[in-house]
């Protein structure tokens, strides 16, 4: 029953996303496996064989992401990896190679400088564009692999994935979207056109900040056996526990999401009437910048919303002043948490902007504590 379901709803999805067949006396979501090894007497055939090769932990809650990020679409396959870094690794070094071109966009996750860093020491040659306006579309060329993130992390821009994935296509070369702020839920990039859904299962789609997780879906099956290849040489694998964690996570993904979304969405609204916010972005607000794009590709918005005070010190006070979230980084949890960005460094945004994911709480007691930490924080 787990494949062919008698609903097709987001929230029937994601409860029974990648459940086994039931089988009497058995849990519906059986346990985490822990093992090392496999009894593998005579030919070492699989599906298990080594711990670090493949696990039945692993294999269902790859199913799950596959259920929800690729509905419906026959031969996909998932993989699962220790960290979103990890799986962004995956797919940048088992596909790229010495001499290839790649096209990053200027504006993502933070980590994407020292991956650039990397990449060109092993002579691959890196080109970066801003998110906004498709202004990725410049630099393809005689690229090997674009690579997408929208809507961008810090800054909430979108591009827009056909119109991306159609050039790229045209030119040759792989497209994978980074599909960590708006969750399989939000955004499906290979209906959209891409080539891998790659993301880190760390924010809303595990969505407690307890456990650390990245996955990529692909509809390659040569270029997904490279990202497999990969794993198994660097190794870079969820545990048995993170996977059970995560699978069981992701039963309430949908009440999550329309939760966290919909406050998102509630608090924007809020600081938009805010004369001391400047910078304010949401792409579920029909007058953000973003919003055309992201409402022909997007289903949901996301929980982050971000948005600039006058300064690093109002930022700060303001941080000190919420009593409902903690000043924290990382996003996508059921505990508000809000940082100012500027104090890592890395990211082109100014001192007083403030990125804000929005959990599970209330909506009223949420915006009601932001509001109050504003006055608090007034100059
Ligand atoms: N991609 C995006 C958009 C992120 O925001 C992050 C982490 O914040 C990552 C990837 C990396 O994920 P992880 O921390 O799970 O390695």
């Amino acid at each position: 029953m787990s494949g062919t379901m008698p609903g097709d709803g987001d929230g029937t999805r994601a409860v029974r996303a990648g459940l086994p067949e039931p089988v009497k006396h058995e849990p519906t979501l059986p346990g985490p496996v822990f093992a090392a090894h496999y009894h593998l007497p005579g030919d070492p055939t699989g599906p298990y064989t080594y711990g670090r090769d493949e696990n039945p932990t692993w294999t269902l809650l790859e199913r799950a992401i596959g259920e929800l990020e690729a509905p419906g679409q026959d031969g996909t396959e998932t993989l699962v990896f220790a960290s979103g870094m990890a799986a962004i690794s995956s797919v940048l070094f088992s596909q790229l190679r010495s001499g290839d071109a790649v096209v990053l966009p200027d504006d993502g996750y933070q980590a994407l400088p020292l991956l650039r860093t990397q990449l060109e020491e092993y002579g691959i040659e890196v080109r970066t564009a801003p998110t906004g306006g498709d202004a990725q579309l410049d630099v393809l060329d005689g690229a090997r692999l674009l690579w997408i993130e929208t809507p961008s992390n810090p800054g909430l821009d979108v591009c827009d994935v056909r119109r991306l994935a159609e050039a790229a296509h045209a030119r040759g070369a792989l497209v994978a979207v980074d599909n960590t702020l708006a969750t399989p839920l939000g955004q499906r990039p290979l209906e959209l056109g891409a080539d891998f859904a790659v993301a880190s299962g760390t924010k809303q789609l595990t969505g407690h900040g307890d456990i650390l997780l990245g996955y990529v879906t692909g509809r390659d099956a040569q270029a997904m056996a490279a990202v497999r290849r990969w794993r198994k040489i660097a190794g870079a694998i969820p545990g048995p526990m993170e996977a059970w964690l995560a699978h069981r996570s992701i039963a309430t993904l949908h009440l999550r999401v329309e939760r966290q979304n919909a406050t998102a969405l509630a608090l924007a609204r809020a600081l938009r009437e805010r004369p001391e916010v400047t910078g304010l972005r949401y792409p579920g607000l029909p007058e953000d910048p973003a919003h055309k794009v992201a409402a022909r590709q997007m289903r949901r918005y996301g929980c982050v919303v971000s948005f600039t005070l006058a300064s690093r010190e109002v930022a700060d006070r303001f941080l000190a002043a919420l009593r409902l979230v903690d000043d924290a980084t990382s996003f996508g949890g059921v505990r508000s948490t809000a940082e100012r960005r500027g104090r890592w460094g890395g990211d082109a945004v100014p001192e007083g902007f403030v990125r804000f994911s929005v959990g599970c709480e209330d909506p009223d007691d949420l915006v009601a504590d932001v509001l109050r930490a504003l006055d608090a924080s007034a100059t």
